[in-house]
């Protein structure tokens, strides 16, 4: 196990940015005398001869795209190399533990997962059949790992992956986090079936040797892929500052909630100085009813109160939305639009947003919530999630147009406020009342720095 290739990892996809989640086990299996190959489905072509050499094959599924890209995946491995073992992991992976190993897995595995797959290795290489080196696959593990410095160099380029967009340029963008799993339990959200309220932090040197090999590889701005850099705050600050203080003019932008904005107004103002340009917070929605049903822990006047206190503090605020589900009315939802532009914040949200469904995977906390039954329909199993119908027809309706609508502004690469204009008018349209007047900003106007990869979750 320990020859060059034995071990394959592969990533599929991880939000447009280099695959930390296979860098790091990477790193893990490499202290302990392995030589693993990585492969990026998302950015290379699925090769078969490094498939072909593989003893063992790992797939990462941090998320639901990932997880259906990765079954499709470990098909092609089976038919190329059946005699391999394949595992999952990342969050999507226990959340569908019975249907991955009732198909394509032989184990599972999620959470703090490196040392557990330097094991699992161990295990088979000393001759374990599958069955047996993986006995405690499907378990969520939650221990605290001495974490390496990523291993990025068979990685690709980052070049091949998305950019920040700033004063009509673009950049490439180093990806790190300074912690993983979250103390927050967001009944919608996959971190809490897995982490439980958890969160561990990754110490500051090896964070920041980590951003020192991106930005020798020419990154100039840090995302912090953090469920929420927030959730230890003195950690994030002493991040941001150790950061800032080897790289003065780099730029970074994290993830944080409502909640945390508000809580820690006050140093906003010195994770701006420091470089902060941009903070992404999944809101969700305007409406408390949703809010209360998702126990996001904020309020619609939260809200207002974190746009202005991020704008205030000379950062930009990209709030993430899930406009669709069972409890939004569409009197929401128009709501929502009004709100977006009375705010300024059509150019802070990428249309992608303005169609994004309720996800309801297995294992979510959501399905002990009694508001959803009536609405809670089969498990689809081969798309990994639960169906929900909403119960006005016509939110169903502009689900699917709205959907069609921005997947091709996209594709041809629309002014985001003329899809927004787009979006208005459906929902207009569907509400039966003329659509509301709004003129599409000039093509050169001044927009917020952004990533070119839209999705955020
Ligand atoms: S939605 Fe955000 S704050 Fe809530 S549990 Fe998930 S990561 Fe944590």
């Amino acid at each position: 196990m320990k020859e060059s290739g034995a071990i394959l990892l592969v990533a599929c996809y991880e939000l447009g940015h280099q695959p930390l989640a296979v860098a790091w086990p990477a790193a893990f299996l490499e202290r302990e005398g392995y030589r693993p190959a990585v492969m990026d489905v998302s950015v290379e072509p699925f090769d078969a001869e490094r498939v072909q050499r593989a003893r063992v094959v790992l797939i990462s599924v941090p998320m639901h795209t990932a997880l259906r890209l990765g079954v499709t995946v470990a098909e092609r491995v089976r038919a190329v190399n059946p005699a391999c073992h394949v595992a999952f992991f990342g969050l999507y992976a226990t959340l569908n533990t019975e249907h991955l190993l009732a198909g394509p897995a032989d184990s599972v595995l999620s959470g703090e997962v490196e040392a557990a797959l330097v094991g699992l290795v161990r295990r088979l290489e000393a001759g374990a059949d599958s069955t047996t080196a993986s006995r405690a696959r499907s378990l969520p593990v939650l221990e605290k790992l001495s974490f390496p410095v990523p291993s990025r160099a068979q990685l690709p380029s980052l070049k091949k992956y998305a950019r920040l967009e700033r004063d009509d340029g673009q950049e490439l963008v180093a990806y790190v986090e300074a912690s993983r799993g979250c103390k927050h339990l967001c009944r919608h959200c996959p971190i809490p079936p897995v982490y439980g309220g958890r969160f561990f932090v990754v110490p500051v040197e090896v964070l920041l040797a980590d951003v020192r090999q991106q930005v020798e590889a020419g990154a100039t701005h840090v995302t912090f892929g953090d469920p929420d850099f927030l959730n230890g705050p003195g950690h994030a600050l002493a991040v941001a500052r150790a950061l800032h203080g080897e790289f003065p003019r780099l730029t970074f932008d994290f993830t944080a909630k409502i909640e945390h904005l508000l809580r820690h107004r006050e140093r906003l103002p010195e994770l701006a100085r420091l470089g902060a340009s941009f903070i992404v917070s999944a809101a969700e929605s305007l409406s408390d009813t949703v809010l209360a049903h998702l126990e996001k822990g904020h309020t619609r006047t939260d809200i207002e109160t974190a746009v202005r206190l991020v704008s205030a503090a000379g950062m930009t605020l990209r709030p993430t939305w899930v406009p669709f589900t069972p409890w939004t009315t569409l009197d929401d939802y128009r709501e929502l639009l009004e709100f977006v532009e009375t705010c300024g914040l059509v150019d802070a949200i990428d249309p992608v947003q303005f169609s994004i469904r309720l996800l309801i995977p297995p294992g979510s906390l959501l399905l002990e919530s009694a508001a959803l039954r009536p609405f809670l329909g089969d498990l689809v199993k081969n798309q990994f999630h639960h169906a929900w119908t909403h119960p006005d027809p016509r939110m169903e309706a502009l689900h699917r147009e709205v959907s069609a609508a921005v997947a091709r502004a996209a594709d041809g690469r629309e002014d985001g406020a003329a899809t927004y204009q787009r979006v208005r008018e459906l929902a207009d349209r569907a509400a039966g009342v003329a659509p509301r007047a709004f003129t599409t900003p000039a093509r050169d106007r001044k927009r917020p720095p952004r990533l070119t990869e839209p999705w955020f979750c």
